[in-house]
Formats: structure tokens, C-alpha cells, sequence
């Protein structure tokens, strides 16, 4: 049973904790024991092995508070790292959430108000996709708010889906539609009241509301259809780049199958940018699967309800070799270089 954080008496860091505790599942077959002790403890299937990913949300770096809605970024936060798992093909065990927040968020009326409607986003999701909020760290920080959240998924043993593991002459395949994200990010630097109203996953919302791609991952990795997979998350030339590099190999992308998201060519109608194809390219955040598989494998065109595209292929790596080639409508090939989000990047 869920009660609301509202009506609980909040006080400190305990009080904190106890208001998530109480509006989480209780324990289910995979895990044994969630909040309240000193570690949870859970119980995977016989036969498989554990996948693990963390992943930071930060003000100021992933999320502004007057631009995104609490809901928005407690789902945002949990479907970064639902993505991962979808792109090794793992099923979800748990989530581990730290939270570090300045102390008005445990102590005034608004930042309680707030901390609720995040966990309203975050744990819509997770009983979305049946994942338990099992543990976490709670602490006070000067300013900006950070939540960090950890993700443990299951995956039957050495059916992980690896980026090291793309073969020459793959196909390769994207999930969904291409910078959507960006596109609506642009949208809302312009006019950021209306879309910090937005606070539930409904109609589509790309970047405040991404969708991870845990069917689809689920399937293929069930059927063995994809030799290697990664999820779009800093841009597809960046991630493709990374499969290209941890297989060594080259590929091919032929710019007239990438499917580009109807929000990117909206915002070049709109004057927010010159390029809805720069946009599916490098714009990043898509959280969409990118996956390899041989030219025989069939793989359908559309996969728990998510269309699936055929871009490129991969290639044999030659010496001084550019990584990624672009062939444009014409059939004229270019060199893509990977341009999309880094943090550390020199300006
Ligand atoms: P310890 O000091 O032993 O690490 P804590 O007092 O930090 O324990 O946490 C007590 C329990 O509450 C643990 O089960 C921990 O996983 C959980 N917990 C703490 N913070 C959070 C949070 N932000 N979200 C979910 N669970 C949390
Ligand atoms: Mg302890």
C-alpha cells in the first residue's frame, strides 16, 4: 500500500526516507528485501547474471528547475537508466535512488510538495515497467539538487547485449524515430513556461517523457536476433562511433533511411534549426535502441509496437579510414564525424 508523502510528517533525513519508503511496493520474487535495512537484498534467476548502471541527474546539467516539471525529471531520471539496461537486453530487478537536495526540500511545505511530484514521476514509471524502488542515500546539499539512480537488471548468462561484439557486413537497425529529443529541448530553451506545465507521460514528449526500450531489447535478446546493441543516448554519430571503436570496425549510414522524428523537422519549420537530419544525427537523448544483426537475420518491422529502421551497415575498419561514412540522397558519400553531448568537452 502507497500513502502520500503529504500527509506524512516530515522532519530531516529519516522523516525523508520514510515518506519514500512508504510509497514503494512491498517485496516481490526478485527482491527479497527492499528499504529499510542496510542493503536490499535480491534473487535472480538461476542461469543468469546481473547487469548494473548508474546514472546522475543534476540541476543545472540534465534538468533546470524552471523548465522541467518535478514529474519530468523524476521520470527522466529513472528511463536513463531503464535505457541502459534495455540496451544490454536486461529485464529489471530494482533501482537504487540517492538523492542529495538542499535542506527546503525536507523542511518547507513547497520543497515537500516538490520531492512528491518527482516521486510521482519516477514511480509511475517504475510500476510501468514493474521495477521496485529497493534502497537508496539521502543528503543534504548546499544548493542544487542531484539524484543519482542505479539500476540492477538480469539478463540470461552471455545473452547481454555488448557493443563489442558488432560483425562486419551487420546491418544495422534503429528503434523509433531520431531527434525528437533535441527538437523539443530547442523547443522549450524558447518558451520554457509551457512545458514545465507538463507533468504526465501522455501524447509525445521525447525529451521530457522518454520512453526506454525495454520490449523491444527484451525480444531481441530472447530471440538472439542483434549481435550488439547500445542506446542513443549522447547522439548516434557519438554512439555508433562507440560500437565501431569497442568492435573495430567501420560503418555506413545511408542518410535517406534514418527516420527522423516529426518534432526535428517541426523545428526546422519553426526556425529553431537549420537541420532536422543534424538534429537525428548528433542532437542526443533519443534513448532510442541502436542494435547490429546479420544481413540473414529477419528482423520485423516493427517490434513490441516500436518501428524499426534499417540505416547502414557495418564495415571492415581499413588503416587512416574515416569511422563513419554518410551516403547522402545522391548516393555521394561524406565523412561523419561523432559531434553530440560530452561533458568535459573543451569549448
Ligand atoms: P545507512 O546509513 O545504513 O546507509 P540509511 O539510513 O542511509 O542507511 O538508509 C536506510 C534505508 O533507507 C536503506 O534501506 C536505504 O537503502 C534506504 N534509503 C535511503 N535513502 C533513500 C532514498 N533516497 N530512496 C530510497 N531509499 C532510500
Ligand atoms: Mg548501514
Amino acid at each position: 500500500m502507497s500513502k502520500s508523502l503529504s500527509k506524512s510528517v516530515i522532519s530531516g533525513e529519516h522523516a525523508l526516507i520514510e515518506s519514500i519508503r512508504c510509497r514503494v511496493q512491498s517485496p516481490s520474487s526478485a527482491l527479497r528485501l527492499g528499504i529499510g535495512d542496510d542493503c536490499a537484498i535480491l534473487r535472480p534467476e538461476s542461469g543468469e547474471e546481473i547487469v548494473v548502471t548508474t546514472d546522475f541527474s543534476l540541476e543545472g546539467v540534465h534538468f533546470r528547475r524552471d523548465w522541467h516539471s518535478p514529474e519530468s525529471i523524476g521520470h527522466r531520471c529513472l528511463a536513463r537508466g531503464l535505457s541502459d539496461l534495455a540496451a544490454m537486453g536486461a529485464r529489471p530487478l530494482a533501482a537504487f535512488l540517492s538523492l542529495a537536495v538542499p535542506s527546503e526540500f525536507a523542511t518547507t511545505g513547497k520543497g515537500r510538495i516538490w520531492i512528491e511530484r518527482f516521486l510521482n514521476g519516477l514511480l509511475a514509471l517504475a510500476r510501468h515497467w514493474k521495477v521496485p524502488l529497493a534502497g537508496g542515500d539521502t543528503a543534504q546539499s548546499p544548493q542544487l539538487a542531484c539524484f543519482d539512480i542505479v539500476l540492477i537488471g538480469a539478463v540470461p548468462r552471455g545473452r547481454a547485449l555488448l557493443r563489442s561484439t558488432a560483425r562486419s557486413g551487420d546491418l544495422i537497425y534503429v528503434t523509433g524515430s531520431l531527434g525528437g529529443a533535441a527538437a523539443e529541448l530547442l523547443a522549450l530553451e524558447r518558451v520554457p513556461h509551457r512545458f514545465v506545465r507538463l507533468t504526465t507521460a501522455g501524447g509525445d514528449h521525447p525529451h521530457l517523457f522518454l520512453q526506454p526500450r525495454l520490449s523491444v531489447a527484451a525480444r531481441l535478446a530472447a530471440a538472439g536476433l542483434a549481435h550488439s546493441a547500445i542506446d542513443i543516448s549522447d547522439g548516434l554519430s557519438i554512439d555508433l562511433t562507440h560500437i565501431c571503436d569497442e568492435s573495430n570496425l567501420a560503418a555506413e549510414l545511408d542518410a535517406a533511411s534514418i527516420p527522423v522524428h516529426p518534432l526535428a523537422s517541426e523545428a526546422v519549420r519553426t526556425r529553431l534549426t537549420p537541420s532536422a537530419l543534424d538534429l537525428a544525427l548528433h542532437g542526443g537523448e533519443d534513448y532510442e535502441l541502436l542494435f547490429t544483426a546479420s544481413p540473414v537475420a529477419k528482423i520485423p518491422k516493427r517490434i513490441a509496437g516500436v518501428p524499426i529502421h534499417r540505416i547502414g551497415r557495418m564495415l571492415a575498419r581499413r588503416a587512416r579510414q574515416a569511422q563513419i561514412i554518410l551516403r547522402d540522397h545522391d548516393g555521394r558519400t561524406t565523412t561523419l564525424a561523432p559531434r553530440g553531448w560530452e561533458h568535459f568537452r573543451p569549448h
